[in-house]
C-alpha cells in the first residue's frame, strides 16, 4: 500500500487517482530511502515503475515550498525526448493536487519558447543534456539552487556520448542535497566513474529484472538461415500470433528501414523508429502506435529507449541484442504489470553464441520453437560445448597453427577452453568493449 510511505496527502490522493495500489519492488525499495534524503544508485529497467520511485519523493520535498518562484529546485536529466515527455506526464499526474510546476527542455522544440518557460521558473525541470547546456551557455538557466538532481537512464546517456555534458550539468547543481541515479543496466567503467563523481555515499539498489523476466513473459528462439529467412518468419509471426502490439528490434537503422519497407510492401501497417527520423515523425509514430492505429513498430534500441507502451505483448529480436542487459531491457517491455508477454529471438548461425551467452547470463534456457511453415535448414550447431556455444571450426584453426610450432602446441593444449570461460556477455551482461559494435544510433 502506498499509504505505508510518509508521503504528503496530496500526493497520496494523486496515487489513488491513478489507481496505483501496490508499490512495485523498485518503489518499495527506493521511496523510503529517497524520502530520508539518501543518495541512491538504482539499477532498474523501464517498466519497473522507476519513474514514480523518484518522482514521488522529489515532489514530497517540494510540496510544501511556499513563496514566489525564484529558483529551479530540481532537475531530472535523461537521454531522450520521448522519455522526457513521458516523465513530464508522470510528474504532472502526481503533482495534480499541488502547486508544483514542471517544465521540459529537449532538442527539437522551439528555443525561444523554452527560454520563456525558464523565465517562469519551474520547480521541476526535466531535460536532455544537449539542449539544457545550450540554455546554460545562453544564460537562460540557473541550476545553482537545485536541491535534488535525478539522472534517469544514466547508462544510456553515457552510451549516447553525453558523459561530459552530464558532468558539467551535475557540477552546475553544486548546492544540491540529494542525487538519485537510475540505470537500466549495471553499466561499465563510464558509469562507475560518473557514480564516483556525482553520488555521495550512495545506497545501491539492484532491481534488475533478470528474475522478473521469467514470470510474465515466455521466451523463445527460432533458428533461421539468413536475414531474408528471418523476414519470412517475422511475417508468419505477425500473421499468426495473437497479439495486441508488437515491437521488432534491430541493431541497425538500415535494417529497421528495410524490414519496415518489406512489411509495408506486404500491407502490414507498421511504423519505424530510429535516430534518423525527425522529431515530428517520431512523435507521430509513437502516438499512433500507442493509440493502436498500427500494431507493429520496428525500432532500434536507442530509439525505443524509455518508451512506455501499454499492451505490448510481443517482442521480436530480429537481431540478438548485444548484451544480456540489453536483452532484459528489450524483453522487459512485455508482460508488464502482470500481463502476458512473448519474446522471440531469431537466431542464425552467427547469432548462436551470443544467444547462448545471454542464456547463461540470465541463467535460463529459452524455449526452442520450430514453425514448420517457415522452417529453414539451420537448426543450431551440430555440437555444443558445455557452455552452450557452438563447438567448431575455431578450435581446428588453433590446432593447425599450434601444429606448425611445437612449442606453441605444448603451451596451448592445457589452455583448451575451461568449462566456465567468461561468456561474451560479461558478468554485468555487457559484451567486452572491443567486441561491442558502435551504437545503432
Ligand atoms: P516506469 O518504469 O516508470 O516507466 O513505469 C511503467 C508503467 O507502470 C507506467 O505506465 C506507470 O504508470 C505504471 N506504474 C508504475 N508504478 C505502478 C504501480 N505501483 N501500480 C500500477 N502501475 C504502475
Amino acid at each position: 500500500m502506498f499509504s505505508q510511505f510518509a508521503l504528503h496527502e496530496r500526493l497520496l490522493k494523486a496515487v489513488a487517482e491513478l489507481k496505483f495500489v501496490e508499490p512495485t519492488p523498485v518503489q518499495a525499495a527506493a521511496i523510503p530511502l529517497a524520502l530520508q534524503g539518501r543518495d541512491l544508485r538504482v539499477t532498474a529497467q523501464t517498466g519497473s515503475g522507476k519513474t514514480a520511485a523518484f518522482v514521488l519523493p522529489l515532489l514530497n520535498r517540494l510540496v510544501d515550498l511556499k513563496g514566489g518562484r525564484v529558483e529551479i529546485r530540481s532537475l531530472i536529466l535523461l537521454p531522450t525526448r520521448e522519455l522526457a515527455q513521458q516523465t513530464l506526464k508522470q510528474v504532472q499526474l502526481f503533482s495534480q493536487f499541488t502547486y508544483i510546476k514542471a517544465g521540459l527542455i529537449t532538442g527539437g522544440e522551439d528555443f525561444k519558447e523554452q527560454a520563456a518557460m525558464l523565465r517562469k521558473v519551474p520547480d521541476v525541470l526535466i531535460g536532455t543534456p544537449g539542449r539544457l547546456l545550450e540554455h546554460l551557455n545562453a544564460g537562460n538557466l540557473d541550476l545553482s539552487h537545485v536541491q535534488v538532481l535525478i539522472l534517469d537512464e544514466a547508462d544510456r546517456m553515457l552510451d549516447m556520448g553525453f558523459a561530459e555534458d552530464m558532468e558539467r550539468l551535475c557540477k552546475e547543481c553544486e548546492q544540491r542535497e540529494q542525487t538519485l541515479l537510475f540505470s537500466a543496466t549495471t553499466g561499465g567503467a563510464a558509469l562507475r566513474d560518473i557514480i564516483g563523481k556525482v553520488l555521495k555515499d550512495p545506497e545501491h539498489l539492484m532491481l534488475n529484472s533478470v528474475s522478473q523476466l521469467a514470470e510474465g513473459t515466455r521466451q523463445q528462439v527460432i533458428t533461421a538461415d539468413h536475414d531474408q529467412h528471418k523476414e519470412a518468419i517475422v511475417q508468419w509471426l505477425l500473421a499468426n500470433e495473437t497479439f495486441d502490439k508488437a515491437i521488432i528490434f534491430t541493431n541497425t537503422r538500415a535494417l529497421a528501414d528495410r524490414i519496415y519497407g518489406h512489411l509495408v510492401a506486404k500491407d502490414v501497417k507498421a511504423f519505424v523508429l530510429h535516430g534518423e527520423k525527425d522529431q515530428k515523425d517520431r512523435k507521430q509514430a509513437i502516438e499512433r502506435f500507442k493509440q493502436g492505429s498500427s500494431k507493429v513498430l520496428v525500432a532500434t534500441d536507442v530509439a525505443a529507449r524509455g518508451l512506455d507502451i501499454d499492451g505490448l505483448d510481443l517482442v521480436i529480436n530480429f537481431d540478438m541484442p548485444r548484451s544480456g542487459d540489453e536483452y532484459v531491457h528489450r524483453v522487459g517491455r512485455t508482460g508488464r504489470a502482470g500481463g502476458e508477454g512473448l519474446a522471440i529471438s531469431l537466431i542464425t548461425h552467427n547469432d548462436w553464441n551470443l544467444m547462448s551467452s545471454i542464456e547463461r547470463y540470465l541463467k535460463q534456457q529459452f524455449e526452442r520453437r520450430v514453425i514448420k511453415e517457415v522452417k529453414g535448414t539451420y537448426n543450431g550447431p551440430k555440437k555444443v560445448k558445455a557452455s552452450g556455444k557452438a563447438a567448431g571450426s575455431k578450435k581446428k584453426k588453433v590446432e593447425k597453427k599450434a601444429g606448425a610450432d611445437k612449442k606453441g602446441a605444448a603451451k596451448k593444449k592445457p589452455a583448451a577452453k575451461p568449462r566456465n570461460k567468461a561468456p561474451l556477455a560479461s558478468a554485468d551482461g555487457l559484451a567486452p568493449l572491443k567486441k561491442r559494435k558502435p551504437a545503432a544510433e
